[in-house]
């Protein structure tokens, strides 16, 4: 017996430890059965997470009057028209109709009269002023190239965009054949005293650099100089890329970016003379026909 039960104290540990082993092989199996599971999930595409953040915004004008000073004419005279989120919209009408003065309503460097604005179906007098400029990219007609080098410019005002980000816009903006074509690529001075850009190349440079900040609804006023055939098709292939992901409004200068939009606003005197796409306003609106007919190369 005394032998027995030295046995078993022996056995005893090895047997504890043998059914704590048992809990934790089971446990195991349990964490793969878990993982498998997960890895089982329908996969959410590459950067969902980021571009949930980077979602874009819809805009809303509704009978919006504005002038610029209480003496001074209403320029914009009961404007209402609506963007959904992502997309292109092309503003056009001739010059003078108020295209740029949208813009400058919603950058908030004026306030409207009456009616009402509002950005992601927020009224824009409710947005904290920082924020909605964060939000906001502006790319200028015929944008300078600052001095220095092409990294320089294009990180201007996104100094901690990594270099995935860079060369993920410089994709979007079709300027990796540029970078490949400069004698020190990135690192080229342009501009002033170095490699000088063309037109159409510039206008991307300032689009990359607007898109590394992330914008969740981008304004662009198209360059109105004269782009060869490559730098025009260029430009129409980012408005379309890059309206896949942010909201554009587009100051159009070109019929080939008014035929690739969404939808178009047709301006005139301060107001909105029609909304629709080409096939609809070339067949209703005389105004939008004669635009068309001169290549919306005009205001
Ligand atoms: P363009 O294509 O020529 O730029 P547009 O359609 O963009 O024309 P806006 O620039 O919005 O038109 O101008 C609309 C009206 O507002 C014009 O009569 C213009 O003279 C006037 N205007 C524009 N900016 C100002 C300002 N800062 N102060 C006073 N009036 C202005």
């Amino acid at each position: 017996l005394i032998a027995f039960l030295l046995y078993l104290f022996y056995l005893v540990p090895p047997i504890g430890q043998l059914v704590q082993g048992g809990v934790q092989l089971q446990q195991g199996l349990a964490a793969m059965k878990r993982i498998k599971e997960i890895e089982d999930l329908p996969a959410e595409p590459v950067g969902v997470a980021e571009r949930r953040e980077e979602r874009p915004f819809g805009v809303r004008f509704a009978d919006v009057v504005f002038r610029y000073g209480d003496d001074r004419p209403v320029v914009h005279d009961g404007v209402s028209f609506e963007v959904s989120p992502g997309g292109l919209t092309a503003l056009v009408g001739p010059s003078g109709a108020g295209k740029s003065t949208v813009f400058a309503l919603l950058e908030r460097f004026y306030d409207h009269q009456s009616g009402s604005i509002a950005i992601d179906g927020r009224d824009i007098r409710d947005w904290p002023l920082g924020e909605l400029r964060a939000a906001l990219g502006y790319v200028e007609q015929d944008a300078p190239v600052l001095a220095g080098t092409l990294r320089e410019n294009l990180l201007f005002a996104a100094r901690d965009a990594t270099e995935e980000e860079l060369h993920r816009a410089l994709a979007r903006t079709r300027l990796d054949d540029l970078v490949a074509r400069l004698p020190d690529g990135l690192d080229t001075p342009v501009g002033h005293r170095g490699v000088l850009l063309s037109g159409g190349e510039r206008q991307r440079v300032a689009i990359a650099r607007t898109l590394l900040r992330k914008p969740r609804l981008l304004l662009l006023d198209e360059a109105t100089s004269q782009l060869d055939a490559v730098n025009e098709l260029r430009l129409r292939e980012v408005i379309a890329e890059v309206a896949r992901e942010t909201t554009v409004l587009v100051i159009a200068h070109r019929l080939s970016t008014v035929t690739n939009a969404d939808r178009i606003v047709v301006m005139e005197g301060g107001g909105v003379r029609a909304v629709g796409t080409h096939d609809e306003l070339v067949g209703a609106d005389e105004l939008y026909r004669e635009l068309a007919a001169t290549q919306f190369l005009v205001g």
